[in-house]
């Protein structure tokens, strides 16, 4: 039988505490009145931030003397580099219905390429949802000491706010639940992540078709353009109607459609697991340990070329506020390449939204998927930054739907790129 007095001790341990906290509460606000206004707003404050749920971002924060939620968000830091990102944010404000929370968000200093870069502007904006479905994209304020501002009416009782419209990983499963047993669809597993995530290759058509296109996204994990991207892609290329059939006829799709999952998973910006930059380092042979998702990729890839099956093409989609397409500039002779990728310029402006161009003949980003590709394999490739802040040919922020209608207006774009002129 348990002793009374035992039973007693932590209830009346737990009351001292207690009322020992209050003692202290009580004499550090009788020191400044300003203090004390701050401790009630704190204790009273009706504002909780929810950052554990899938791709939710990591952040410390609290709310301020104004009654203002104001999140520090933490740095995805490259491994043995200075560079450091932050550009994910992904959480739920909790409030009561018909409350208006201003929010201010901190730490956009970011370092790129060793060059501090501010990964936030004017026309950063933000998506919101009140149901985790639809969401709408808002401006913002960028106030002093580079941070962002703004304010959500609480139409219910919990409001998801996010960089860029969510893509998850279950959003991935979904995806690939609903295409994987399609007659003109293959998923394989090709290897895993540094977490040991299953990285998946979709292949969408026949393999002996004349042309072969790849197409990677979301090597940054932040960067979910590339995902909306792709599953409006496929989605046109299974339609079966005439025009489809013309597409697959001429060439087959591979995709490995999320690289960087274990960013994805834990809410990240940019890096994997081991803080590699999945878009760096394509002049060497990755590390299976340290960089198994480009290690998998480089091993398809081999055994593509060993069997006849080389890309003619590779896309790596990403999101920046620039959207400009990203032409490789390698050593050696590169008329032919630069005369594609002049011709796909012109057919993306004359098929989809795309108003963007290219980058001039003094942009270099070496390391990069598309000069590796180039530089190690022999393929044509290039870097497709999606603009994250402002589509110009729709002049409006992107949301979800802009990318699935892009996608779904790439299969005519590579039809006509891979005719012959
Ligand atoms: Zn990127």
């Amino acid at each position: 039988m348990m002793n009374y007095k035992n039973y007693l001790r932590p209830l009346v341990l737990g009351l001292c505490g207690l009322t020992t906290t209050l003692g202290i509460a009580q004499a550090d606000a009788s020191v400044s009145g300003k203090q004390s206004a701050r401790m009630d707003t704190v204790s009273a404050s009706t504002v909780f931030i929810h950052t554990g749920f899938e791709n939710a971002s990591p952040m410390n924060w609290e709310v301020d003397a104004e009654g203002r939620v104001v999140g520090s968000l933490v740095y995805d830091h490259e491994r043995f580099s200075i560079n450091r990102a932050v550009n994910h944010f992904h959480f739920r404000v909790e409030a009561p219905v018909g409350k208006e929370v201003t929010i201010i968000l901190e730490n956009f200093n970011n370092i790129w390429n060793r060059t501090p870069a501010s990964s936030i502007s004017k026309l950063t904006p933000i998506v919101v949802s009140f149901d985790n479905k639809t969401w709408e994209s808002r401006p913002t304020e960028l106030i002093s000491g580079n941070r962002l501002q703004f304010k959500v009416k609480m139409t219910g009782p919990s409001a998801y706010i996010a960089s860029l419209e969510p893509y998850r990983i279950s959003d991935l499963d979904r995806f690939l639940a609903k295409i994987r047993t399609h007659k003109l669809v293959t998923v394989t597993p090709i290897g895993h992540t540094a977490e040991g995530r299953s990285l998946e290759m979709i292949k969408v058509g026949n393999e002996k078709a004349p042309k072969r296109l790849f197409i990677r996204a979301r090597a940054h994990s932040f960067e979910t353009g590339g995902n909306w991207t792709v599953e409006g892609l496929v989605n046109r290329l299974l339609k079966d109607d005439a025009e489809s059939r013309l597409y697959l006829k001429n060439y087959c799709v591979y995709i490995l459609p999320m690289a960087n999952k274990d960013g994805v998973a834990r809410g990240r910006t940019r890096f994997n697991a081991n803080g590699y930059d999945l878009n760096r380092k394509w002049d060497i042979a990755a590390d299976s340990l340290i960089a198994p998702e480009n290690y998998f990729l480089e091993k398809w890839l081999a055994k593509m070329v060993r069997e006849n099956k080389k890309p003619d093409l590779a896309i790596d989609l990403h999101n920046d506020p620039g959207g400009n397409l990203h032409i490789s500039r390698p050593a050696g002779d590169i008329t032919a390449y630069l005369a594609n990728m002049k011709k796909l310029e012109t057919l993306l402006r004359k098929y989809t939204w795309f108003t963007e161009g290219s980058t001039s003949a003094q942009f270099r980003n070496p390391g990069s998927l598309g000069e590796g590709f180039m530089e190690r394999f022999g393929i044509e490739a290039l870097v497709y930054e999606l603009n994250y802040e402002w589509i110009a040919g729709l002049k409006k922020a992107p949301l979800a739907q802009d990318w699935l209608l892009l996608g779904s207006k790439l299969p005519e774009v590579f039809y006509h790129y891979f005719q012959k002129p």
